[in-house]
């Protein structure tokens, strides 16, 4: 195995639409990925590089994610995100979290700091005010409403947008993590697949997954952990697997795609929504970055 080989792949939701431009978003992932790339060249950890890229994408506001997520139909901001290190088995994640900045460095102080896996809500809110994490001091002025509902609802389906990455790392350590505003017109307290460890995101020592689309279809189908399970106990490939996963939730009905690293660095970032935003590094050096 390669051990010298590292890869990293981000997304920044599968609710891309072809009427919309987004030259922006591909440079701004595209200087993300090369962040990651030195980061991991300099000898990083997985889990740390998925962190600071998906707080780099929450932070940016050009994603419905962080900065950039939109508001449920109280007006609220519930955001969710998740983190699981590979290596360690370990897996942190906040759901519903109002109030402040990156939920990525929310789930990972939970899972640093405490014996369990998930917070919810208000129980969030107030860990993360107890671990000093960067608060929003005014959601109004701190919003920016990267994807409005009009510009992304397609009729009859719940429009979204999420940012989620996966690193294989030098020593061959893989880790996933995602975070997301949800899906637009969503109900107080709806919580999608996104903070959910197996549906939307997942890493052990086969495969590091990270989904965006409509939740409810990657809640039902364990879509992350499914990739793993595929390859570990049927002998798909990193390609064959996320794409039985995602032809499942699209013959539900579902939309979306998700990004994937196996352990030797192979990428696989399919999708079967109009588009998905995305960018990666590949074994070979090269950087991809595109939105269709
Ligand atoms: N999966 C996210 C959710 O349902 C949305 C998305 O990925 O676009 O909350």
């Amino acid at each position: 195995m390669a051990n010298k080989c590292l890869s990293v792949a981000l997304h920044g939701g599968a609710g891309a639409k072809r009427a919309r431009d987004y030259s922006k978003e591909i440079v701004h992932m595209r200087g993300v990925i090369e962040a990651a790339r030195d980061r991991l060249t300099a000898g990083a950890s997985a889990v740390d590089v998925a962190v600071e890229t998906v707080k780099a994408l929450e932070l940016s506001g050009l994603y419905v994610a962080g900065r950039g997520a939109s508001a449920n139909t109280a007006g609220r901001y519930e955001l969710d995100a998740c983190l699981m290190d590979g290596a360690a088995g370990d897996a942190g994640a906040v759901a519903a979290l109002q109030g402040f900045k990156s939920p990525i460095e929310v789930a990972r102080c939970v899972m640093v700091e405490t014996p369990h896996v998930m917070l919810a809500g208000e129980g969030a809110a107030l860990f993360a005010a107890e671990h000093g994490l960067e608060p929003i001091a005014d959601p109004k002025a701190w919003f920016t409403h990267a994807g409005t509902f009009e510009d992304n609802h397609p009729p009859g389906k719940l429009a979204h947008g999420t940012v989620g990455c996966v690193v294989r790392d030098e020593q061959g350590r893989l880790a996933g993590a995602t975070s997301t505003g949800g899906v637009f017109g969503k109900l107080p307290g709806r919580v999608g697949d996104s903070p959910v460890i197996g549906a939307g995101a997942w890493a052990d020592g086969t495969v590091a997954v990270s989904c965006t689309g409509q939740g409810e279809y990657f809640l039902r189908t364990s879509a992350a952990s499914q990739v793993a399970f595929r390859m570990r106990f049927l002998g798909q490939s990193v390609a064959q697997a996320s794409q039985a996963v995602l032809d499942e939730i699209k013959a539900m009905g579902g939309d979306g795609g998700l990004i994937a690293v196996d352990a030797v660095g192979n990428v696989a970032m399919p999708f079967v929504s109009e588009g998905m935003k995305r960018a990666a590094l590949t074994t070979d050096g090269e950087i991809v970055s595109a939105a269709f």
